[in-house]
């Protein structure tokens, strides 16, 4: 099978809350059967218009679509935003998206709050970097709302015997959705309450008071910048965990 690795057209099909902050947004398109699954954190960059009400162009070039992207015209140059695929089901070329609403000062976000069945966007398979090493007794997975699609699939796709510790940073209690982890998973919710998203230094120093099982760890870290930072130079640091262990991303800034 030839994976598709330029941007598609794709419509969105529905769309459900699952959190007062976090909305499932499902698109169907021609060639997403094709699409690509890689693993828990596939990336997809979606392709939004350049205002909303604005006609969508998609890149096509052969140099890739980031050359395309920035030879349009800014007028009708497509909003460019990174995703992760919460499920694919290409046989029924289908994709689920769970799209964090923290208001309409970005434009994806905006989007998704917005969004209803008809609308179009673009999408591009990009990849996928979760990989425990051979070797991994163990795994610590850590991320706020942004990284709560990618950490959900990977617990989900979990042998049960393997050890995992997932921590994840949302606002409250009606932030939570359920996670089909298997039965050697320890999943702490951790609530920020009213402060601010990527302030705070919450999951820092609940990674800091955790007591790590034995072994060779692998250690996923996704979400606001500083955070995953900070918590990556605890982990290399102080925990002795080797930095080749350690995959971290950070999914945004906060401003
Ligand atoms: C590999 C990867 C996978 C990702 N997967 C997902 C995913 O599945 N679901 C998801 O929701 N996000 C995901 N993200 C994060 C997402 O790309 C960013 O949150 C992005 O900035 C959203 O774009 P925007 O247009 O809404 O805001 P932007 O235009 O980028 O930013 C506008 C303002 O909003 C602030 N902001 C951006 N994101 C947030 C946030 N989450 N909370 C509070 N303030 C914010 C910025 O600091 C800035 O001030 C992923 C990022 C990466 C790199």
């Amino acid at each position: 099978m030839t994976l598709i690795r330029r941007p598609l057209p794709a419509e969105v099909v529905a769309v459900r809350a699952l959190t007062p902050h976090l909305a499932r947004i499902t698109l169907t398109g021609p060639g997403l059967e094709d699409f690509g699954y890689d693993g828990p954190d596939h990336l997809v960059r979606i392709f939004l218009p350049p205002r909303p009400g604005a006609a969508l162009l998609l890149p096509e070039g052969a140099d890739g679509w980031y050359p395309a992207v920035q030879a349009m015209e800014p007028e009708v140059r497509p909003v460019v935003r990174n995703y992760t695929v919460r499920e694919l089901r290409p046989e029924k070329a289908e994709m689920d998206i769970d799209f964090v609403l923290h208001g309409d000062d970005g434009p994806a976000s905006a989007w998704a709050r917005k969004a209803t069945p008809g609308d179009r966007i673009g999408v591009l398979s990009d990849g996928a970097e979760y990989a425990p090493p051979a070797g991994t007794d163990w795994q610590l997975l850590v991320g706020d709302e942004t990284a709560l699609p990618a950490i959900a699939a990977a617990l989900e796709a979990l042998p049960p015997d393997v050890p995992a510790i997932a921590l994840i940073e949302v606002t409250g209690p009606d932030c939570e959705i359920p996670i089909d982890a298997p039965s050697g998973t320890t999943l702490h919710w951790l609530h920020r309450g009213d402060t601010e998203p990527g302030a705070g230094d919450l999951t820092l120093r609940t990674v800091r008071d955790l007591d790590l099982p034995p072994g060779t760890p692998y250690a996923f870290l996704a979400g606001e910048s500083a955070m995953v930072t900070t918590v990556r130079r605890h982990l290399c640091t102080d925990r002795g965990f080797a930095k080749d262990r350690v995959y971290f991303c950070g999914y945004w800034r906060r401003s």
